[in-house]
């Protein structure tokens, strides 16, 4: 990877405007805004580049428009339709002419962003292991490898086993949802749409998300007691599409909770899934990981140049996000608790209508809801974001 380095052939004491731990979107994307502002930016991350991340791939219209750049050699389909099931039976199609949906491989992905932030003036370097963050006055502290890392500002963009949010006490509320996913082996039918198995776990859903060479399937549940295993996978899959077996299964926990994050007063600023802003009602993650990002590093950006403080900036900036995740915690509590009724909510024609088409113009669930209830009852929609259902 360009600009890497490894922090032992580094003097005792590095010193950096802002250090972004974990190089993933979230961290990529403060680190490309900071560098655009002048800062001096250290990006930190545990792995070399390209690295494996468990994740399905899946970015929405919105986590695109959300990026400072094109992703286009990284995306390997757009597609403009996905099918919906309840316990695997009756599944029902959504289409529209527009895509609703980008697939890309995350370690492609990320180190494409990783070398675009790079380039936009980011220092990368690998550390195995941050043992002691400190925070004093106006400055934050971190010791890693047996170096001494100062810099005016932190921000913790290390995924949902954050270490920064484990050293610094931050965000005792966190909770983990749980992901598996897995790759079969073989090119999707051209008829293989993007597809959401409800019911198929409890509290969440199996997807099948075909991409260019292969098919990525996984299990999803936003509950922290429930267990998925590799044979539920399996089990799955040859269910739903068939041999050969998936292969790479892996699983992680993804950072849900965020709702209630607070950033608090200091120099540390959560962002993405160690923050818990992944969305529970559909395990989104990447949206939010990039937007918090960027309102972390416009918040640090900020109070570089007002001394205005970059937590009470930062909290301001997440609230449209925690909003977000207020209504996707409500929606998941009902939708889960009664998937039958959910879904045939979700398949019946205005539902599904409103979903696609707000999909597609890159609106959050909060706004396609808001948006269809005032279309419904007949009230005025703001004319700059009208779905073109109206
Ligand atoms: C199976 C699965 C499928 C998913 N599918 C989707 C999907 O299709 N669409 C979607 O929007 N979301 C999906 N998600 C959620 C999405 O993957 C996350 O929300 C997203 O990756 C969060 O980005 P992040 O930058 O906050 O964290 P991450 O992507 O986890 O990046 C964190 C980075 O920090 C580094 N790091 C970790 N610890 C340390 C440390 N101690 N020191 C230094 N560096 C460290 C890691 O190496 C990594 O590079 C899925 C999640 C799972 C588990």
């Amino acid at each position: 990877m360009c600009g890497e380095t490894s922090l032992s052939h580094k003097r005792a004491s590095l010193t950096a405007d802002v250090v972004v731990v974990g190089a993933g979107p979230a961290g990529c994307s403060a680190a490309w805004d900071l560098c655009v502002h002048g800062l001096r930016v250290l990006l930190l991350d545990r792995t070399e580049f390209p690295r494996k991340k468990t994740c399905a791939g899946g970015l929405t219209v919105k986590a695109v428009r959300a990026l400072r750049y094109s992703i286009a050699p990284v995306i390997q389909r757009s597609l403009c339709s996905l099918s919906v099931s309840c316990r695997m039976r009756h599944p029902k199609r959504f289409k529209i002419n527009d895509p609703i949906c980008h697939m890309v491989e995350r370690s492609a992905f990320d180190d494409f962003c990783l070398k675009k932030t790079v380039a936009a003036g980011a220092h990368f370097a690998v550390v195995k292991r941050i043992d002691k963050i400190v925070e004093s006055g106006r400055r934050v502290a971190l010791v890693a490898d047996g170096r001494m890392i100062r810099a005016r500002f932190l921000i913790g963009a290390d995924g949902a086993y954050s270490r920064v949010r484990r050293l610094t006490g931050r965000f005792a509320r966190f909770r983990p949802g749980f992901a598996v996913e897995g790759l079969v082996d073989r090119a999707p039918p051209s008829d293989l749409d993007m597809g959401f198995d409800f019911s198929r776990v409890a509290g969440g859903y199996g997807w099948v998300f075909p991409k260019a060479e292969h098919i990525n399937i996984g299990l999803y549940t936003l509950r922290s007691d429930v267990r998925i295993t590799r044979q539920d996978l399996v089990d799955y899959a040859d269910r739903r599409i068939g041999g050969p077996a998936p292969t790479r299964i892996t699983g992680f926990p993804l950072g849900m909770g965020g709702w209630r994050y607070r950033p608090g007063r200091g120099r540390v600023l959560l962002v993405g899934d160690a923050a818990g802003l992944v969305d529970p009602l559909l395990g989104e993650g990447l949206y939010h990981a990039i937007t918090s990002g960027q309102k972390a590093a416009s918040a640090v950006a900020d109070a570089m140049d007002t001394g205005r403080d970059a937590c009470a900036t930062y909290a301001k900036g997440l609230m449209p996000i925690q909003r977000d995740l207020i209504f996707a915690q409500a929606a998941s509590a009902a939708f889960y608790r009664l998937p039958g009724m959910g879904h045939l909510l979700l398949v019946s024609p205005p539902a599904r209508t409103a979903l696609i088409t707000g999909f597609s113009m890159g609106l959050s669930m909060l706004d396609i809801f808001r948006h269809a209830y005032r279309f419904w009852f007949g009230l005025p929609v703001p004319a700059s974001r009208k779905p073109n259902y109206f």
